[in-house]
This record gives structure tokens, C-alpha cells and sequence, in this order.
């Protein structure tokens, strides 16, 4: 390589890292920089949380099985990678999802897992919430709002002043519990669900504030193409993007590297501002610029040597554990008990299952005609014992619950289960404020980055969100040529 082109080095090859890569080639082709990009990924597999298992007619996501499209980038990428014919929505038929709870399915009215409720009548009807529980949701409109001037305050805090307790517990626990797998009263209103709290203090309720933002907003141009569902996913799985963002890569010269993971991350010896980065197999790579995409707690390890205080900030943001259990069982067997996308089972009734999702109903192209295929979701904080299971125990605990349920009885013709140890980073309570400190420490590392699901974002759009902004941050740094000493 010449000594007059920039190295960047980014590791991890999760989305996070594979979506910064392909930004800093686009920056770099757009303002003609001479830019060489190594990505270093310490597993044998690309994609990180994405995992899609196909075979024959089955299609099984093992971690996530769609993007949220309110959240433009993931759909963005997808649409510049050329996937626009691959995109599919939700299927419209079957489009209910059910809570578990008070011994029953109950519907969840449309639009509350985007937290915007459309049919209040299904939410009287569905008998989810008590005549004196849906006065107190009701009465929101009218709720003073805090005049505690809060840092920071929990989720479960949040919405059951808001809300009532039989709102948070049975409405908006669960949904919380399905994105985040946390405890709603360790997880951080201001990091989660910002623009809840901005409502409040703007409009003085939170439905109020809604609803004038939904009668004023502007109504976007039809883009090209398939209409985007709240969610959407690929007519191939997710995995397809991830094999879309290698090959691409590949085509533009990045070098990807399996297999060995990145160790440490240091200042070169002559302190000239750029860095060394240490692999697991001895092998070192000189970088310009070093983007870390890992899991907080494996960057702290890479950083702990120069920035140890940094280091100890990251350690401080939790993960929890989580596993997908998916199940095919011919449709005649089960179809009489549910029509619909699946249920979630709040907290309180105490169950192992966080949520099933009928996934075959969910999106096309998912299982063969005449099979039904079915994804469990168990652990999550507080609930992680489950995970010390074998599979066929795990299996087995999926089964009773579906049966005490749903009624299924009939055994699964095929499972297979997928574990994320630590998979699930939680941002509780001052993780925006530990944020702020950690960019104020690497201010004197001005080309060392961290991104990835544990700082900004968990979701697949957050996590290529930030990829393009720090490969913009790359670019100007680049352009203006300041290569940092270090301090
Ligand atoms: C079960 C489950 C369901 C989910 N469902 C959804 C969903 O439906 N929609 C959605 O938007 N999001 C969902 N998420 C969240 C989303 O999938 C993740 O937040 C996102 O994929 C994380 O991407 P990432 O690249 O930041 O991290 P990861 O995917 O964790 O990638 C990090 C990579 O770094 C590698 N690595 C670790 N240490 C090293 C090292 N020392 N050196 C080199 N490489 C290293 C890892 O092997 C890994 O490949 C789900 C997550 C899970 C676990």
C-alpha cells in the first residue's frame, strides 16, 4: 500500500462493521481519497446477530428476522445495494398479534407495537386492560406532566406515570421486553424512547403530542418500488444483505479478514498518529484510522491500555442472554389455535417464553406449503436461567408453554435453537450520560471510533445509521488531513 493512502481497520463484521466498510468506500470514492479498508472479524462467519439458516423450503432467522422501516437507513442500504426486488412486508392477512395474559390471547390493537395505537375499540374489547385501567391510560390527556427536573429515569417509571401500572404492566412492558429483552425499570427512558419524554414536556402528554405530530406530519412521496410495511425483510433472510454487503466489499478491493480476532489497540511506537492493531494470531495491521464495532465489552479489552478509564465505562453497559427456538409443525395440526403473527406474554404472569411469533404467517417464503413454521423467544434479564438448559431441555420448556398457551400438543417435525450469550446489550439508566463522558475522553484519539449495537442504537438501522456517520467523520477528518499525534 502507498504511504500516501489511508488504512482504515474495522473490527467486527456484524452489520455494524460490514455497513461502516461500505461507507467508507463510498466517502472515499466520493471525495477521491486513496483509502485502503480491512475489516476483522473473529468468528469464521460473517453477519454477527444475523444468522439465516436456509434449507429446502425452509427459512429460519436465528437472530433478527426484520428491520423497522421508520428508521430509513436499513432500507436505504438494501435499496442501494440493489435488494429493492428482494424486500418483502408483512403479510396483510393474519395481521393481529395477541398478549398473553389473565389466562387468555388477547389482540393488541394495530399500530401499538410502533406505539401508535389506531383502534382504541379493540383495545376495550380485547379485555387486556380493567375499566379502571383504561380510565387511568385515558386519562393521560390530562395527566400533569413532571416538574422533577429527571437526568435520566427508568422506562417502567416513565410510562407508569404516564400510563397507570395496568398499562405499563400489560401493554408496554412486553413490547419493550421483545426489543430489548430488559428489565423496564433498569432500562433508560432517554436512551430507549427519547421522544416519549420530549412529548411530555412539549405537549404536556404523550397521546396529545402524537397525535398533533401524526395530523401535521407530511405525508412522504411514494418511493419506487414494494411499499414499505413497519417491518420489512428479505425475500432470502436477512443474511442475504450480509452476503450482498461481502460481495460487494470484495468487488471494491476491502480486505476481509476471518478467524482471528483483534486483541489490542495501540498508538504506534514513533506516536505519529496512527495506530496498531494486534491480532489474536500475532498478526499486526497498521491503521490510520481504527473503527470498533465488537460488543462494548470486547472493545474495552481492545482500548484498555490506552484509555482504561474508557475502558471501565463500557464494561459498565450490561448485556443480557437470549435464545430463538424454531419449530415447524404441520399446519392442520396447529392452525386452529392462533391466526395471527404471534404474542408476546408480559412480565407479570411469570412465563418462560417472552414471545412466539408464527412466523409463516408473518412473511411469505418462510416454510413449505402445509407446514407452520414457529419462533420462540426465551431468557432476557432476570430471566436468563433458561439459557443453562441444554437444547433439548430448552425445547422442551418452549413445548409446555406453547401447550399451557396455545394448546399445541402435536410434537415440532423440525427445531433448532440459537443461543446469544451476552447478545443483548441494555442501556439502563445513565447511558446517554456515559456516552457523553466516553466521546469526551477519546476526544485526543480523534480517529479511534466505536460504534455497534451497544452504544447507539440496537436496532439493524441504528447500527448502519452509525457506520455512515463515522465514515463521514473518517472522510472530513481525512480531507483535512489532520493526522493526530497522540497525546
Ligand atoms: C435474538 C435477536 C433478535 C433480534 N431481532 C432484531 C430485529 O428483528 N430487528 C432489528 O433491527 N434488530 C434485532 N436485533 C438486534 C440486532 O440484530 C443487533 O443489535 C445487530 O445485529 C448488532 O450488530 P453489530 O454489528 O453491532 O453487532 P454483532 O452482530 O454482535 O457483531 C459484532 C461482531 O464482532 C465480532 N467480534 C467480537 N469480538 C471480536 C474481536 N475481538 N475481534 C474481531 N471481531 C470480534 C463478533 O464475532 C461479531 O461478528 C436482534 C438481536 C438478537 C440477539
Amino acid at each position: 500500500m502507498p504511504s500516501s493512502t489511508y488504512h482504515v481497520v474495522i473490527i467486527g463484521g456484524g452489520i455494524s462493521g460490514l455497513a461502516a466498510a461500505f461507507f467508507v468506500m463510498e466517502e472515499a470514492e466520493k471525495h477521491q481519497l486513496a483509502l485502503q479498508c480491512t475489516v476483522v472479524e473473529r468468528d469464521a462467519r460473517w453477519g454477527g446477530k444475523i444468522l439465516t439458516n436456509r434449507q429446502q423450503d425452509l427459512l429460519i432467522e436465528g437472530g433478527p428476522d426484520s428491520f423497522l422501516t421508520s428508521k430509513p437507513w436499513a432500507l436505504a442500504l438494501c435499496r442501494t445495494l440493489g435488494l429493492e426486488d428482494q424486500l418483502i412486508p408483512t403479510n396483510t392477512e393474519n395481521n393481529h398479534t395477541f398478549s398473553f395474559c389473565h389466562g387468555a390471547l388477547r389482540e393488541l390493537p394495530q399500530g401499538l407495537l410502533a406505539f401508535r395505537p389506531q383502534r382504541v375499540d379493540t383495545l376495550v374489547s380485547s379485555g387486556l386492560l380493567s375499566w379502571g385501567g383504561l380510565l387511568r391510560m385515558g386519562a393521560e390527556r390530562v395527566w400533569p406532566k413532571s416538574s422533577a427536573r429527571f437526568s435520566d429515569e427508568s422506562l417502567g417509571s416513565f410510562f407508569r406515570r404516564r400510563f397507570g401500572a395496568e398499562a405499563f404492566d400489560y401493554l408496554i412492558e412486553p413490547l419493550v421486553a421483545g426489543i430489548y429483552a430488559g428489565d423496564a425499570d433498569e432500562l433508560s427512558i432517554e436512551a430507549t424512547f427519547p421522544r416519549f419524554r420530549e412529548l411530555e414536556a412539549q405537549y404536556g402528554s404523550v397521546i396529545k403530542g402524537m397525535r398533533t405530530a401524526q395530523a401535521t406530519a407530511k405525508i412522504a412521496p411514494k418511493a419506487p418500488g414494494v411499499s414499505p410495511s413497519l417491518f420489512m425483510t428479505l425475500r432470502n433472510g436477512l443474511g442475504h444483505l450480509i452476503e450482498v454487503l461481502v460481495n460487494t466489499l470484495t468487488d471494491r478491493g476491502v480486505q476481509l479478514l476471518t478467524g482471528s480476532g483483534c486483541r489490542e489497540v495501540q498508538p504506534t511506537a514513533s506516536n505519529d498518529g496512527r495506530y496498531q492493531v494486534s491480532l489474536d494470531n500475532q498478526d499486526l495491521l497498521t491503521a490510520d484510522a481504527v473503527v470498533l464495532t465488537t460488543p462494548t465489552y470486547q472493545t474495552a479489552q481492545m482500548i484498555r491500555t490506552i484509555q482504561p478509564e474508557v475502558a471501565n465505562l463500557l464494561d459498565m453497559i450490561p448485556y443480557t442472554s437470549t435464545a430463538t427456538i424454531s419449530m415447524t409443525y404441520p399446519t392442520e395440526a396447529i392452525a386452529k389455535h392462533i391466526r395471527g403473527f404471534g404474542f408476546v406474554v408480559p412480565r407479570k404472569e411469570q412465563r418462560e417464553l417472552l414471545a412466539a411469533t408464527w412466523t409463516s404467517l408473518k412473511w411469505p417464503y418462510r416454510s413449505q406449503k402445509g407446514e407452520t413454521l414457529i419462533r420462540c423467544y426465551v431468557g432476557g434479564r432476570g430471566r436468563e436461567h433458561i439459557l443453562e438448559y441444554d437444547d433439548r431441555k430448552i425445547v422442551e420448556s418452549v413445548r409446555q408453554e406453547l401447550q399451557g398457551i396455545v394448546g399445541i400438543t402435536t410434537p415440532p417435525t423440525y427445531t433448532e435453537v440459537h443461543r446469544w450469550i451476552r447478545g443483548m446489550p441494555q442501556y439502563v439508566i445513565g447511558h446517554q450520560a456515559r456516552l457523553a463522558s466516553i466521546k469526551e475522553l477519546m476526544r485526543p484519539w480523534p480517529n479511534l471510533h466505536m460504534s455497534g449495537a451497544g452504544l447507539y442504537g440496537i436496532g439493524i438501522p441504528d447500527c448502519i445509521r452509525e457506520g455512515s456517520r463515522v465514515a463521514e467523520n473518517l472522510a472530513q477528518s481525512f480531507l483535512q488531513n489532520s493526522k493526530p499525534t497522540g497525546p
